[in-house]
């Protein structure tokens, strides 16, 4: 980039609906000692006057007849170089048009569209931790374990070497120690770190642990706060008053300046992947992408680490392996007891708890032990059929059953929000007997009321947890042993680190175990592993039921052994039998349109267009078939599936524009 070009390449109008492409624009003489990339211009724009964003400065344009910028809108870059490089990578790996990635990464209330919008009031920080805890200083002391995989983090810490790590550790081995350890590093040398959490599990308490043991201050930056909010943060960080960013997928596109360690902590969290816009950027990625041009290790952590990061590092390379292979303090990891669901069937139990579950809880109870019980849908029932003809009620806009919610008498759909009370009479054919099937959280609720009626219960799903004020106040009430027994779906799976729990019931492990994805088989090993993991951290021995209907299949075998390695060596085996990744990679073409013959259309046309051109490229064009949800939002949807080794070079290739989708490594 020539500082003093006189082209500027600009992204104009950063608002919402803006257009897609990067201009032109001349750069008057008096500018050109002053521009920089990452500032904010004023330019014109049809017969509009707009902000816009520099991301190049360059000698030559192909363009005829520039336009001149009007004036720098502020002399401070809004964006600074590494995130402009950043943009650049994600525009070009996730094919996603440079301008709609530089809008997500500038905070809403800093689109400012139209140049002549009034500048955006100053809102209060949202920590509160800020100054009361200056000047406390990480007295943090390793374990020799711990220390052992510290000493290569800090040393590439101290010596700002773009290494990256795989923290591979058992729920409970101090994994976040190590993190606090590697940011005190960063800040002692005057750097700041970047900490990517699932926005699940940016509770208070995580956040007060990071917060306990630094004097920096701590930005946090997740989904539910407001764009004023969610602006000040981002000042915070900017001005460098705040060195230490914990957050969720997004703050990978925090404006630190000099950062000195990137870390990710449950790296496997399936919320690092944005899938529902444009740009389908993986978090985790883009991390290491960001380690790289900052030159600074990167972190990524899990107790149940993606298959792929896993065989980066088992493989010995590009990844360093670090090994934490027991918890902290020597703790066991609960032994976990599987229960056949099939011969409690066969016994006439027709409740979500079988006989030893059920006894386990009321001894856990007795016990004055908490107990966790994981049921990963919510609800009453997943689906309501008719007795008479079979037919389950669907939602009208997508290709799914309803959910069935028994407190106000409604069938929801998970996926688009509509619902309907609960007919009395089959809509087909008018049958008067409705059998609701599928037990979820609501359902459990009720039963473990009337089996336990003096156990104090909670329940945590996305229905009890409208938003973030409810997720703490039930996290709290359980952490602070005011209830007995907790009802959750994933919500209650990772991170939490509470001693009082003496059970842990996994109520059927095997939702996520016929999803047709071929990482299903992942899913349901890390969840369970995970769950397990919440018991057994205090001082009391722990136990962990597990009912399923398929105690023999790989990914219940190997949670129910805590062993992440076999199942990891037996289902990489598979993956490669069947090409999929991590041994290649995906690309999927989605075209959605209210007519299905029109989706389905174009997609056999791009198809058998794409067939021949990409063979001679080693890429395997597969389908065109329907979306997993063939459906959605009273849109059809029909994909093809590009596979192959290499897929760069592809997107020229690449259908684009209204109703088609590309999404590269999807999750
Ligand atoms: P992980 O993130 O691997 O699940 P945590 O970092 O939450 O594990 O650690 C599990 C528990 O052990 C926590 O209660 C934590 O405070 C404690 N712990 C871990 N390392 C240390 C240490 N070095 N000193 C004191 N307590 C520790
Ligand atoms: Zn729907």
């Amino acid at each position: 980039m020539s500082p003093a070009g006189r082209i500027a390449r600009v992204v104009p109008d950063l608002g919402a609906g803006a257009p897609g492409g990067v201009y032109d624009y001349l750069v008057p003489e008096p500018l050109q000692e002053q521009l920089i990339p990452g500032q904010r211009v004023v330019v014109p724009f049809g017969r509009r006057r707009v902000f816009g964003l520099v991301v190049e400065l360059t000698e030559e344009s192909a363009v005829k007849g520039l336009r001149p910028v009007e004036r720098i809108r502020d002399p401070e870059p809004l964006l600074l170089p590494q995130q402009i490089s950043l943009a650049q990578w994600i525009s070009t790996h996730y094919l996603s048009p440079l301008p709609e990635v530089i809008r997500a990464m500038v905070p809403p209330a800093m689109r400012g569209g139209r140049a002549d919008a009034r500048p955006v009031r100053r809102t209060r920080p949202v920590d509160e931790s800020e100054g009361s805890l200056a000047g406390e200083r990480p007295e943090l002391n390793l374990s020799p374990e711990q220390e052992r995989v510290f000493a290569p983090i800090e040393r590439a810490v101290r010596w700002s070497s773009p290494e990256e790590f795989l923290l591979f550790g058992v729920t409970g081995s101090g994994k976040t120690e190590i993190y606090l350890a590697a940011i005190r590093t960063a800040l002692e040398r005057g750097r700041g770190a970047i900490v990517l959490i699932p926005e699940i599990s940016l509770t208070p308490q995580t956040v007060a642990r990071f917060s306990r043991h630094h004097p920096g201050g701590v930005a946090v930056l997740h989904s539910g706060l407001t764009p004023g909010q969610r602006g000040a943060e981002w000042r915070r960080v900017r001005s460098g008053r705040a060195r230490v960013v914990v957050g969720s997928r997004s703050a990978v596109f925090a404006p630190m300046p000099n950062c000195g360690v990137v870390i990710v902590d449950e790296e496997d969290s399936t919320s690092y992947k944005q899938y529902d816009r444009v740009p389908r950027y993986h978090a985790v990625e883009v991390a290491r992408r960001l380690g790289r041009i900052l030159s600074v290790p990167v972190i990524m952590g899990s107790a149940t680490p993606r298959l792929e990061t896993y065989q980066q590092a088992a493989a010995g390379g590009p990844l360093t392996m670090l090994r934490l292979p027991r918890r902290y303090n020597g703790r066991p990891l609960p032994p976990v007891r599987v229960v056949d669901l099939r011969e409690e069937l066969a016994w006439g139990n027709r409740s979500p708890f079988s006989r030893e579950l059920s006894a386990a809880v009321g001894r856990s109870l007795q016990e004055k032990g908490q107990v966790i019980l994981f049921l990963n849908r919510r609800g009453t029932s997943s689906v309501v059929l008719c007795r008479g003809c079979g037919e389950a009620l669907g939602c009208p806009s997508c290709s799914v059953s309803l959910t069935l919610h028994l407190p106000d008498r409604l069938c929801r759909c998970h996926y688009c929000g509509h619902f309907e009370p609960l007919p009395e009479r089959c809509p087909t054919c008018q049958g008067p007997v409705l059998r609701a099937l599928g037990a979820g959280t609501e359902r459990v609720e009720a039963e473990a009321r009337q089996l336990w009626p003096e156990a104090r219960i909670l329940r945590m799903d996305r229905d009890t947890v409208g938003h973030r004020d409810a997720h703490r106040e039930i996290y709290e009430a359980f952490a602070e042993r005011r209830a007995d027994l907790l009802i959750g779906t994933q919500m209650v799976a990772k991170g939490w680190d509470l001693p009082g729990v003496r059970l842990v019931g996994i109520v059927n492990a095997d939702i996520a175990l016929h999803f047709p994805d071929f990482r299903a088989s992942e899913r349901t090993f890390s969840l369970l592993t995970q769950v397990a993991g919440r018991a057994g951290r205090g001082d009391e021995p722990a136990d962990v039921i597990l009912q399923t209907y398929s105690p023999d299949h790989p990914a219940v075998l190997r949670a129910v052994e805590h062993d992440y390695e076999g199942f990891a060596r037996e289902e990489l085996e598979v993956r490669r039998a069947l090409r999929y990744p991590p041994f290649t990679r995906l690309l999927v073409v989605t075209r959605s349109d209210v007519r299905e013959e029109v989706a389905r259309a174009d997609c056999e046309d791009e198809a058998a267009r794409l067939r021949p051109q990409l063979k001679a490229q080693g890429v395997e064009v597969l389908g065109p078939g329907p979306a997993v949800i063939p459906r959605l939002r009273s849109l059809h949807r029909w994909q093809i599936t590009l596979k192959g080794a290499r897929l760069d070079g592809v997107a020229e290739l690449l259908p684009a524009g209204k109703g088609w989708a590309l999404d590269v490594d999807p999750a």
